[in-house]
C-alpha cells in the first residue's frame, strides 16, 4: 500500500521523506494519505488482535512502513471508555468518557509521540524538538529518552503546570522557557528546526496525527463499533480535531462504520480562534493575539491545524463551541467528584455538551462520546486553588474545601458533624 503526503487544502502531493510539513504551493499543512480501502485487514481482524499498544494494533493504517526495531513504544493507548451517571446527569445527555489521561505520561500526546518518534528513528534524526503548553513536552521527553535521542523543548514561561514541567525536566529534555506565549514558541521552533536540522514533533508533524487517529478507532471498537451521535473534544492547536476527523472519514471509507458522528470542538472562551472563524465563516483564521484561560493546555491563539480542523468539522457536519473558565472548572469538579478525574482543558468537552444540551443542539436522548485528554494529577495547582476558592474571578461552586483541626477527638468529631 503506497503512502504519500498531501496538502490539506490544495491536495498537492509530496513524497513521505519530505522534511518541510507545509505545502510549497499554498502554505497549508500536509497530511499522510494512503489508499486505506486496500489495507487488506478487516475491522474484525483488528478488533480480535491482542496488542500491548492500542496504537500499534492498527499499524497497517497508522505507519505500515516502519520495521519492528524502529518502533519506540511505552504501550500507549488501550485506555478505558467509561459510562458515568453523575457526569451524564450534570451534562444532561448520556455521555461516554474516553479517558486519554490513562496513557503512559498522562495525556493523549503519547499516541502521537510513539509514531512521531519512531519516524524520527526511521529518518535517523539527530535530535527532536517541540514547543509545548506542557503535555507535548512531557510526552516527547519520555519517548526521546526511550529512543536515546537528544530532546529540546520550548515552553511559555510561567504558564505551564508544575507536574508537566517536572516530567520534561526529569525525563532529561533540554528545557528552555521562552518569554512569550505558546504561539511564539512554536514559530521559533519551526524556524530553528529549518536551520539546525531538528526533527519537529509538534502537531504540524503529520505522523503524530496518524497515531492520534487511534483514539477514535479504539473508542468505536470498545463501543462495539456503534457510532455515537456526537464526538466532543477540546481544541487547542487542533491536531486532535484533525486526527479525529481523518479517523472518522477513513473508518467510513474502509467500511468500519456506515455513518459519521458530528465532530464537536470546544475551546476556552478567551482562547477561541476556531470558534470565531467558524461562526463568521471566515476563509482566514481569526487569530487571538493574547489568549488566556486557566486551561493552559489549550491556551493557544493561532492554532496551526485550523484549516485541517475546519475541513473535518464541515465534512462531519460538526460544530465549534466555547465555554468560560467558570464553566469548564465546574465541569471538571463534577468529573473529578465522580472519581474519574481529568485536567482542566479536558473538561471543556463535558462543559461544551452541557451548553449544547441547554441550547437544544444536543438532545437528551442523543449519544455522546467525550474525550478526556489529560490526567487529573496534571494540574494539581489549579485543582487545589479551585477548591480553596483562591482562583481569581472564579466562584468555587462545587468546592470541597479541606479543614484543619486540633488533634483532639472532640475537635475531630465537631469537624465531621
Ligand atoms: C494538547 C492538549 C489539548 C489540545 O489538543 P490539540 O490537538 O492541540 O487541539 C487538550 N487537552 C490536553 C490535556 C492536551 O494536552
Ligand atoms: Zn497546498
Amino acid at each position: 500500500m503506497k503512502t504519500w503526503l498531501e496538502c490539506c487544502r490544495c491536495k498537492k502531493r509530496y513524497a513521505t521523506r519530505r522534511e518541510d510539513t507545509s505545502c510549497t504551493a499554498c502554505g497549508h499543512l500536509l497530511e499522510v494519505q494512503r489508499d486505506v480501502e486496500s489495507v487488506g485487514v478487516s475491522r474484525d481482524e483488528f478488533t480480535a488482535r491482542q496488542s500491548k499498544s492500542g496504537v500499534w494494533r492498527f499499524k497497517e493504517v497508522v505507519h505500515p512502513d516502519l520495521k519492528e526495531g524502529q518502533i519506540v513504544t511505552f504501550f500507549e493507548g488501550n485506555t478505558p471508555l467509561y459510562e458515568s451517571g453523575p457526569v451524564s446527569d450534570f451534562a444532561g445527555a448520556k455521555i461516554l468518557l474516553k479517558h486519554e489521561g490513562r496513557n503512559p505520561t498522562g495525556s493523549f500526546k503519547d499516541r502521537g509521540m510513539t509514531v512521531g518518534v519512531s519516524e524520527a528513528v526511521r529518518r535517523k534524526a539527530k535530535a527532536v524538538i517541540c514547543a509545548s503548553t506542557g503535555n507535548t513536552s512531557a510526552s516527547l521527553a519520555a519517548y526521546a529518552a526511550r529512543a536515546g535521542l537528544p530532546c529540546v523543548v520550548l515552553l511559555p514561561e510561567g504558564k505551564i503546570s508544575y507536574g508537566k514541567l517536572a516530567q520534561a525536566i526529569s525525563h532529561g529534555a533540554r528545557v528552555v522557557q521562552v518569554q512569550g506565549n505558546f504561539d511564539k514558541a512554536l514559530a521559533l521552533v519551526r524556524e530553528l528546526a529549518k536551520s539546525e536540522g531538528y526533527y519537529v514533533l509538534n502537531s504540524v508533524n503529520p505522523w503524530r496525527l496518524e497515531g492520534q487517529k487511534t483514539i477514535i478507532w479504539e473508542a468505536l471498537m470498545q463501543n462495539g463499533w456503534k457510532v455515537p451521535d456526537f464526538i466532543v473534544a477540546p481544541g487547542g492547536n487542533l491536531g486532535n480535531t484533525s486526527a479525529f476527523g481523518k479517523a472518522l472519514l477513513e473508518a467510513k471509507r474502509m467500511g468500519w462504520i456506515d455513518r459519521l458522528p458530528r465532530l464537536v470542538v470546544v475551546q476556552a472562551e478567551r482562547s477561541a480562534p476556531l470558534h470565531a472563524t467558524w461562526k463568521q465563516k471566515s476563509d482566514e483564521l481569526l487569530r487571538v493575539a493574547d489568549p488566556e484561560t486557566v486551561a493552559t493546555a489549550i491556551r493557544i491563539g493561532e492554532p496551526v491545524n485550523w484549516a485541517k480542523a475546519l475541513k473535518y468539522i464541515e465534512r462531519t457536519n460538526g460544530l465549534v463551541e466555547s465555554v468560560t473558565d467558570q464553566e469548564l472548572l465546574d465541569a471538571k469538579a463534577h468529573i473529578d467528584a465522580s472519581g474519574i478525574g481529568c485536567e482542566p482543558a479536558s473538561a471543556t468537552s463535558v462543559a461544551g455538551v452541557r451548553k449544547l444540551v441547554r441550547a437544544g443542539v444536543i438532545k437528551p436522548h442523543d449519544s455522546v462520546m467525550c474525550v478526556l485528554t489529560g490526567h487529573g494529577l496534571k494540574d494539581a495547582e489549579t485543582t487545589m486553588a479551585y477548591h480553596q476558592g483562591t482562583l481569581e474571578g472564579i466562584k468555587p461552586t462545587h468546592a470541597n474545601k479541606p479543614v484543619v483541626v486540633r488533634a483532639t477527638l472532640t475537635d475531630l468529631k465537631r469537624a465531621l458533624s
